[in-house]
């Protein structure tokens, strides 16, 4: 490693290091004395890059080998893939509305009648892991076939609300939080997929819990607040925002001003988003892959994290 390090430092310094040549010139005292404080100096020089290239490998590591990645990589399993879908069945918790059904999913065909086993499945667009189009909430912003391929593709980052969710089940993301977010980690990135982290994942085998609805029906579970929403849209140009739980709203939000700012800035959301404990709080790229329905508000999404496999 010195060997293949030091000509390189040699060609860019300009000056000259004899390694076996040293050997043969050990009789010539004082020129022996020059090329040993050279090797000397070289080799304490060397040593010093070796440090810093290291530590600054570890920084690329720690902040930025995900830009690294190669879609080579992605094929072979070269990184990890973490994928943030929950899997649809007649279990899966759904939003409480009048005319919202469980997912079905009915045979139409078998191998033994038919040659062929197929299935036919129903459910709301806006069930499971599923993306809000811009046009969910507010008029002449694009549909789900409309949303540009490049925004399907971005950055993303993590934010943490796991003990402010667990004290207040109502609780909604801050801007203070985000502030203390990019003190710890760096600012987030442009055009980046915020992910809120709340903890509700835990409750996903159960509809009740899930919707954690009181007495009048009302539900309580964490979200992002108006504010922090505008501000990482104005000042973060995020490409969207995702969440564990059913709405980027929280729970007892009537006037849902959350899907109001993301919709109206023509971005979409990301509900019931799985297996965000299994993220760092930054460098990771998600691929955002929703059904193509025209005219289309909303509908299941598969959502993969590409993260630079551990060393
Ligand atoms: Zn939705």
């Amino acid at each position: 490693m010195l060997n293949s390090i030091l000509p390189k430092i040699d060609s860019q310094t300009g000056s000259k290091v004899h390694f076996y040549p040293l050997l043969r010139q050990q009789q010539k005292r004082s020129n022996g004395q020059t090329q040993f404080a050279c090797f000397f100096f070289a080799s304490v020089f060397s040593v010093f890059m070796l440090t810093v290239s290291a530590r600054a490998q570890d920084f690329v590591a720690k902040f930025d080998s995900v830009r690294s990645v190669t879609l080579e990589q992605l094929a072979t399993g070269d990184v990890q893939l973490v994928d943030l879908t929950h899997e649809l069945n007649n279990k899966s918790p759904f939003w409480p509305g009048d005319d919202y059904q469980p997912f079905e999913l009915k045979t139409i065909a078998t191998i033994e009648k038919n040659g062929v086993l197929s299935k036919s499945f129903a459910m709301p667009e806006h069930f499971g892991t599923h993306i809000d189009a811009p046009c969910h909430f507010e008029q002449g912003q694009p549909s789900l076939e409309e949303i540009k391929p490049t925004d399907l593709f971005a950055p993303g980052v993590v934010l943490d609300i796991l003990m402010a969710a667990e004290a207040d089940p109502d609780y909604r993301l801050t801007v203070a939080d985000v502030m203390n977010w990019e003190q710890a980690n760096g600012p987030i990135p442009m055009r980046a997929i915020v992910l809120l982290k709340t903890g509700w994942n835990r409750f996903w085998d159960s509809n009740v819990r899930y919707r954690n609805q009181d007495l009048q029906g009302k539900m309580h579970f964490p979200g992002f607040s108006a504010e922090a929403a505008r501000w990482l849209v104005k000042e973060r140009q995020i490409r969207g925002v995702g969440i564990d739980t059913l709405s980027i709203d929280h729970g007892p939000s009537k006037d849902f001003i959350v899907h109001h700012v993301i919709n109206g800035a023509g971005r979409y959301g990301l509900e019931n988003v799985a297996q965000l404990d299994k993220l760092p709080a930054r460098n990771f790229f998600l691929i955002v892959a929703p059904i193509k329905i025209t005219t289309g508000t909303g509908g299941p999404t598969r959502l993969f994290a590409v993260l630079p496999r551990n060393k």
